[in-house]
């Protein structure tokens, strides 16, 4: 299950009220046109080779249930990446809709790092679709968190000169500035006139890292989104040939001998594997889904069968959304139960067969 096209699917109808059409017209043009403009990206920004292309089609492939075969998928990929018209439907869509402009996003992000690098061209047109479907910064930040690590490393440098200074992940600019003062004060040469020369070097040295730290913390103040997510610069621990499983999808990934962690991604959705649990929680409940963990367990089948009839419009959205949030492991009895009553909750059949 393409769980991220499953939830675009649904944040389309929450705003479209297009419900019980999901192979209707609207649904295979609104997968064209997406898939139109992903090809569109992929293109200007270098090469659109084969796995891109299989990528983009594969993603377009689960939008329907009944749709057409990859290869008529390429075809109208090809007539659409042509077409303005249907960027305008698209940034449409996308500008009425929150919902669907993250997960447009999160996808985007996603077939810029299939190639395992994100340039500053992919970069730019990522931000530029944001920004014209009048999405917030923070929203293109959050998004770009599970494929672009190089956001975070800029901010491994506010982390530590948090550190330094003394002050907490997020201080005000007046708790910046007077701890500055204070340092300032035990650091200043001319408080240790009688001090050895080396000491007192020592100590201007000091004096010139804690203001670069300030200036650093004053000036990046207006990144605030550092100031809610500090450990998005923190890798999970991790040792060579670990299986670990990406944050994102579930999938199951053995790291690399060499010790570059830092740039593996999950072979299925291309997420960076090593980021901790904390940024994880962030970035699903941005895209407000919790996608493989509720199919895991032993009462998979109920949850399963649930979430397909979700898929195909059956129930709403709302409906979904709890179902997603049922916990992990439950057994067949608690399934069931479980399913039924978020059912009966929003009025929807519970005879499974
Ligand atoms: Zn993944």
């Amino acid at each position: 299950m393409e769980w991220l096209w499953e939830s675009i699917c649904a944040a389309v109808e929450s705003f479209s009220g297009q419900s019980n059409k999901r192979n209707s017209q609207f649904y295979v043009r609104l997968k064209e046109v997406v898939g139109a403009y992903l090809a569109r990206f992929a293109q200007d920004c270098g090469s659109f080779d084969g796995r891109e292309r299989e990528l983009i089609a594969d993603l377009c492939q689960e939008v329907t249930v009944e749709g057409p075969s990859r290869d008529i998928v390429l075809l109208s990929l090809n007539s659409w990446a042509r077409d303005d018209k249907a960027f305008g439907e698209l940034l449409q869509v996308a500008q009425a809709s929150r919902e669907f402009r993250v997960r447009f996003l999160v996808l985007a992000w996603r077939v810029a790092a299939r190639d395992h690098s994100i340039t500053d061209i992919e970069r730019g047109w990522i931000y530029r679709f944001n920004e014209a479907a009048g999405g917030a910064e923070e929203d293109f930040l959050l998004a770009c968190i599970p494929y672009d690590r190089s956001e975070c490393d800029s901010d491994r440098n506010l982390a530590q000169a948090s550190e330094l200074l003394g002050v907490a992940h997020g201080a005000t600019p007046d708790q910046i500035k007077q701890r500055f003062r204070e340092l300032s004060v035990e650091y200043h040469p001319d408080h240790h006139a009688s001090a050895a020369p080396a000491l007192r070097k020592l100590a201007a040295r000091e004096l010139a890292k804690l203001s670069e730290a300030r200036d650093l913390l004053l000036n990046g103040a207006e990144i605030t989104w550092y100031c809610k997510f500090p450990a998005v610069s923190s890798l999970s621990v991790a040792t060579e040939r670990a299986i670990v499983e990406c944050f994102l999808c579930g999938q199951k990934c053995r790291l690399p001998h060499k010790p570059n962690f830092s740039t593996v991604r999950c072979p299925k959705c291309q997420a960076l594997l090593l980021f901790n649990q904390e940024i994880g929680n962030v970035v699903l409940e941005f895209v407000n889904i919790q996608p493989a963990k509720v199919i895991s367990g032993e009462g998979k089948s109920w949850v399963r069968w649930a979430l397909d009839k979700a898929t195909r419009s059956e129930i709403p959205s709302a409906a979904l959304r709890d179902l997603a949030s049922l916990p992990d492991g439950l057994g067949p009895g608690e399934a069931e139960k479980a399913v039924q009553e978020i059912l009966r909750r929003h009025g929807v059949s519970t005879n499974p067969k």
